[in-house]
């Protein structure tokens, strides 16, 4: 089995190292010489728009999937016409536009933060006027890790979001005072069969991933977002795995944004579940059963954000894994993370304690998960 994978960032190289263990062949499109996927296999150096190559990388695999959102439909509409592309375009059309996004949760009944469509000042003005402040200006496309976004706290705020953000196509969110912020990762097959993922829980900051904690065990939360995630992916005829980012709220969700994709809040799945999101992806894609992946220990995520420090390779032991995806340094760049397991939540929490003070020079608060 080949498998084209657009994209050969650290997604694509954890992709391709579960491919090797499955005796899958992957092949990556990059525009770098050497992404961190080089290490997992053949990489064809192209950009994530150049059609002619995706098309002919169609005609030399069995499947074709994505690590990352961005990818143009239109780049791939003509390589569908050769062989399978899954998750099927019409997640990754839904993913890419927050407006499209929003609508489809609307049509699932999944709740979702207060929104109002923004193209004009005048939009933004009855924006605020229906959310009440603050809000959160986003673009409806090409947004990440907090990227394209501006929380208007006050009236004065309104002039300058729009100065920063104005010309683009927006979306206005009623600001959540969440309680925390849960993923929910699930993998479904060619045939329909859905395998979800124990529900996560996610430490950011400044918009970009800092600590993840699963499973939390939390049974209505986790009833309610596997409900939330089976209707996407029903909806959808998704293949592979997606991941819905949610805020829990007085004991209830609201749907954030999902991805049509491996996601960083998955990445314990490596050491801490059965089988991890990667492997699932792949063998979905490959139209194989996904296969159950409860959670084989408590596990922590850690992500090593704009250097690698000395100190991340000392804190390693028998169940704290650091994974270096070989990228150059660059400030708010993800280059790595570590993984803690441990027998309880207690244990767990103490080691990545242990380990985030001693990579990041601070001590990390973890909230309880009630
Ligand atoms: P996003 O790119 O939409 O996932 O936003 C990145 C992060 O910003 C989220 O994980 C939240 O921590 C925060 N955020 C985004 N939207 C909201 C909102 N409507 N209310 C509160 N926090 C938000």
């Amino acid at each position: 089995m080949r498998i084209g994978i657009i994209g050969g960032g650290q997604l694509g190289q954890m992709l391709g190292y579960a491919g090797r263990e499955l005796g899958f062949d992957c092949v990556f499109i990059d525009p770098a010489a050497t992404p961190p996927a080089a290490d997992a296999g053949e990489v064809i150096s192209a950009a994530f728009d150049d059609v002619d190559a995706i098309t002919a990388l169609a005609e030399t695999v069995d499947v074709l999937t994505y690590e990352f959102e961005n990818v143009p439909v239109t780049a791939l509409e003509p390589a569908a016409l050769k062989c399978p592309v899954y998750p099927p375009l019409k997640a990754l059309s839904a993913a890419q536009d927050r407006l499209s996004e929003k609508r489809l949760f609307e049509s699932l009944d999944i709740p979702l933060p207060g929104w109002h469509q923004v193209d004009t000042r005048e939009d933004l003005d009855a924006a605020a006027a229906k959310l009440g402040l603050p809000i959160v200006l986003k673009t409806r496309r090409l947004g990440y890790d907090g990227k394209g976004q501006f929380v208007i706290r006050c009236e004065d705020d309104i002039a300058t979001a729009w100065d920063a953000l104005g010309g683009s196509k927006l979306i206005a969110e009623a600001w959540v005072p969440f309680d925390y912020e849960v993923s929910q990762i699930a993998t479904r097959g060619v045939d329909g069969d859905i395998e979800f993922f124990p529900l996560t829980h996610n430490q950011h900051a400044g918009g970009i991933l800092r600590y993840s904690r699963a499973p939390v065990v939390v049974p209505a939360l986790g009833e309610a977002a596997r409900d939330a995630v089976g209707k996407l992916l029903e909806s959808l005829d998704y293949v592979g795995t997606l991941a819905l980012e949610l805020f829990v709220r007085d004991g209830g969700l609201l749907a954030n944004e999902f991805a049509p994709r491996v996601h960083n809040s998955g990445h314990w799945t490596i050491e801490g579940a059965e089988t991890s999101q990667f492997a699932n992806h792949l063998l979905a894609v490959a139209g194989l059963k996904p296969l159950p992946a409860p959670a084989v220990a408590h596990a922590g995520m850690l992500n090593l954000i704009g250097t690698i420090p000395a100190s991340a390779r000392e804190v390693v032991n028998e169940g704290t894994v650091l994974h270096d995806y070989g990228k150059s340094p660059r400030e708010g760049r993800k280059l790595g993370h570590i993984t803690v397991t441990a027998s309880t939540p207690e244990i767990r929490d103490a080691e990545l304690a242990r380990v985030g003070e001693t990579v990041t020079g601070s001590t990390p608060r973890f909230e309880t998960l009630e």
